[in-house]
């Protein structure tokens, strides 16, 4: 037996007996109502078919051959799919340890036999609104979390480029320095400047200087290792932290990086433009203060825009 009585729109209930009379009787009560209704004759059945209709609620008989309420309702239970259906039991069997049983097995309610239509509608359309309103509850949390973590990203990032920005730069150097104190490896800053960056924004336009600034950023990132981090500092400026990286290693990518820039040509509509960039360096190990290694790197930076540009300092 699967009696179906379908309604698209309206919330779908499985009745679950191994007496077709009752099934019959439960029908007639909730027929009256909205509902889409499947009945089945037993728990293996009402396993079959729950997952195919995904109905919002289940009554159960406890009493049937084979596989009982009780089991049946830890199959659901146990299913990540079908865990938060609620199951209302439907039984005769109503002493306090069979309701304890029942509810411990993982049904939210309980009927007693003889079936009152009042009591059985009375608690389906409870039970039913409860459902909708935790699967309201459980989809804003959901849109709530969604939409922290898309502020949490735009928050560390910089807007034009996709690059860390310089706050959330600050919070990973306060991490790798404890790493590099419990490691006892250095980790490396690397400062870069784009070189005489106003006299482009000058000559092709603001537009044509954020353009660089996006270019400039991937190919860094292209140029880097992916657990190195890279940030926008400031306005034509980045910075590099190099984990587990020693000051050769660090002098190293930034001269690489460094000769990449200096060869490439950017297009910008159709103009070909070419910049250069500088860069201090210095490394830092878990005992230093960061700002102190950040200083030097700064100092290094200035240094290789005074010795004519275009080079690596550190
Ligand atoms: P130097 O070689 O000494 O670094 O010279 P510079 O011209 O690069 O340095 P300066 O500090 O004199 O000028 C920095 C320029 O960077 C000026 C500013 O307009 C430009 N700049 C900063 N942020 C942005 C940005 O977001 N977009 C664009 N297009 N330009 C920017
Ligand atoms: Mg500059
Ligand atoms: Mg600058």
């Amino acid at each position: 037996m699967n009696n179906q009585i379908q309604n698209p729109d309206s919330h779908r209930i499985l009745l679950v007996d191994d007496n077709p009379a009752n099934l019959n009787l439960l029908i007639a009560i909730l027929e009256t109502q909205d509902y889409s209704l499947s009945a089945v004759l037993d728990g293996s059945q009402a396993l079959k078919v729950a997952s195919e209709i995904k109905p919002d609620l289940i009554l159960m008989d406890i009493v049937m051959p084979n596989m009982d309420g009780y089991e049946t309702t830890k199959y659901f239970k146990s299913n990540d799919d079908t865990r938060d259906i609620p199951i209302i039991f439907i039984t005769e069997k109503n002493e306090p340890e069979d309701i304890k049983k029942a509810f411990e097995s993982g049904g939210v309610d309980f009927i007693s036999k003889p079936i009152n239509a009042e009591e059985v509608l009375v608690r389906v359309e409870s039970h039913l609104k409860i459902q909708m309103l935790l699967k309201q509850n459980k989809k804003i949390i959901e849109e709530l979390q969604e939409a922290n973590l898309k502020l949490d990203a735009q928050a560390k990032t910089d807007h034009l480029t996709g690059l860390f920005n310089r706050r959330s730069i600050v919070e990973i150097i306060e991490y790798e320095i404890t790493r590099a104190l419990r490691s006892k490896e250095t980790f490396c800053l690397v400062l870069g400047d784009i070189d005489h960056f106003k006299q482009l924004n000058d000559s092709y336009g603001h537009l044509a200087g954020d353009h660089i600034l996006i270019e400039l950023s991937q190919l860094m990132k292209k140029v880097t290792r992916d657990q190195d981090v890279l940030a926008r500092w400031g306005g034509e400026e980045f910075l590099l932290v190099l984990p587990a990286t020693d000051l050769v290693g660090a002098r190293l990518l930034a001269e690489k990086i460094r000769a990449r820039v200096a060869e490439e040509s950017f297009d910008f509509n159709g103009q070909q433009l070419k910049v250069t960039m500088s860069f201090g360096v210095e490394s830092c190990d878990g005992s230093d203060d960061y700002n102190d290694s950040f200083k030097t790197a700064d100092e290094n930076l200035y240094k290789a825009k005074s010795e004519g540009r275009n080079r690596v300092v550190g």
